[in-house]
């Protein structure tokens, strides 16, 4: 890692921080990208959607996008975790976890964010494999099977309705999250949606395949309840900021569906001057296409911003 003034810190080498860096690199500019290396679809066996690359491990598309980029000689990564940004009009410093610091003339933070899982016995070491959150990404994959929702409030019935497009076996398990109105069952019912409002004790099978849903037993414990067989259950995650540096930085924020969402205008330049922001991290909703192009936004923007008057 050089000790002079890179023009451009990405932090984050996935989806957005590698496609940002791209734009740079071939513009010329010196870019180092930090990346902690842990991109939120690392549980699922297979990437979905992404042209050109539809049913590869998100790993060997990251794999192959960071030796393309690290091909162009002003490309640098380091794997480490940023820890802190700090600074503005035009030079900002970033701090290792290893105690290194770099500094550039603008930051690029494509850091992604992070996946808080209902609490259900079962679900979490299922996450990306038999419990899913994204009908686009994994709905193929398991059409025609016996498929669930676990509502995590009133925006399930969204996910319950789209999902007999890929099964007819559809059903959602409220488990206390919300009670439907009249108007929410006869939509989920036009659609063939069986509604399961009984209380859930966890998940069924050997992990991480899913063969059910077991209800609460009689008294409400967590043992003897009926259960319900199922192939695969979608859910919707709250998600939290991968990292605290765009607070650090005093980047604006807004209330996104699923969580917080970095504030960016529409060259992802976030609300401190120099410092952009793509992926997951600043928009919603969220998938690795959608991260990418923000990524070639935040990047075609930087550069821009440092090549015009
Ligand atoms: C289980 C699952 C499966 C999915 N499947 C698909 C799919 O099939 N198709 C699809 O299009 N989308 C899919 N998605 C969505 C997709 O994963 C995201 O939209 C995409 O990963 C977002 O890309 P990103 O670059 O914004 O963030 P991420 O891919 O999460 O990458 C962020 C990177 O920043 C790094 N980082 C974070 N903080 C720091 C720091 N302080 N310092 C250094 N590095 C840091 C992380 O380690 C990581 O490498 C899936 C999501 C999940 C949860």
């Amino acid at each position: 890692m050089s000790n002079d003034t890179y023009d451009v810190i990405v932090v984050g080498g996935s989806w957005a921080g590698l496609s940002a860096a791209m734009q740079l690199v071939r513009a010329r500019r010196r870019v180092l990208v930090v990346d902690a290396g842990s991109p939120r679809n690392r549980f699922a066996r297979s990437s979905h959607g992404f042209l050109g690359q539809d049913g590869r491990t998100p790993a060997a598309i990251l794999d192959t996008a960071r030796a393309q980029v690290l091909a162009y000689p002003t490309a640098e990564l380091r794997r480490d975790e940023a820890t802190r940004a700090a600074g503005g009009d035009g030079a900002f410093e970033v701090v290792l976890a290893s105690g290194a610091a770099a500094r550039a003339r603008r930051l690029v933070l494509a850091t992604g964010i992070v996946d808080e899982l209902p609490d259900l016995p079962g679900l979490r070491e299922r996450w990306g494999t038999s419990v899913l959150h994204c009908p686009y990404c994994h709905g193929y994959e398991v059409a025609d099977g016996r498929l669930g929702v676990l509502a995590v409030g009133e925006s399930s019935v969204h996910q319950a309705l789209l999902l007999p497009d890929w099964s007819a076996d559809v059903t959602l398990f409220t488990n206390g999250a919300f009670e439907p109105t009249a108007a929410q069952r006869e939509a989920l019912a036009t659609r063939g949606v069986r509604i399961e409002p009984r209380l859930l004790a966890g998940l069924v099978g050997d992990a991480p395949t899913l063969t059910g849903l077991r209800l609460r037993g009689a008294g409400g414990g967590p043992d003897g309840g009926e259960v319900v067989a199922l192939d695969a259950l979608f859910t919707a995650s709250r998600t939290r900021m991968a990292s605290p540096l765009a607070e650090q930085l005093g980047c604006a924020f807004d209330d996104g569906p699923f969580g917080p969402v970095i504030r960016t205008d529409a060259r992802k330049e976030t609300t401190v001057p120099g410092v952009y922001a793509a992926g997951d991290a600043a928009r919603a909703p969220h998938n690795a296409t959608w991260a990418s192009a923000d990524g070639v936004t935040a990047g075609i923007s930087a550069h821009q911003s440092l090549a015009l008057p």
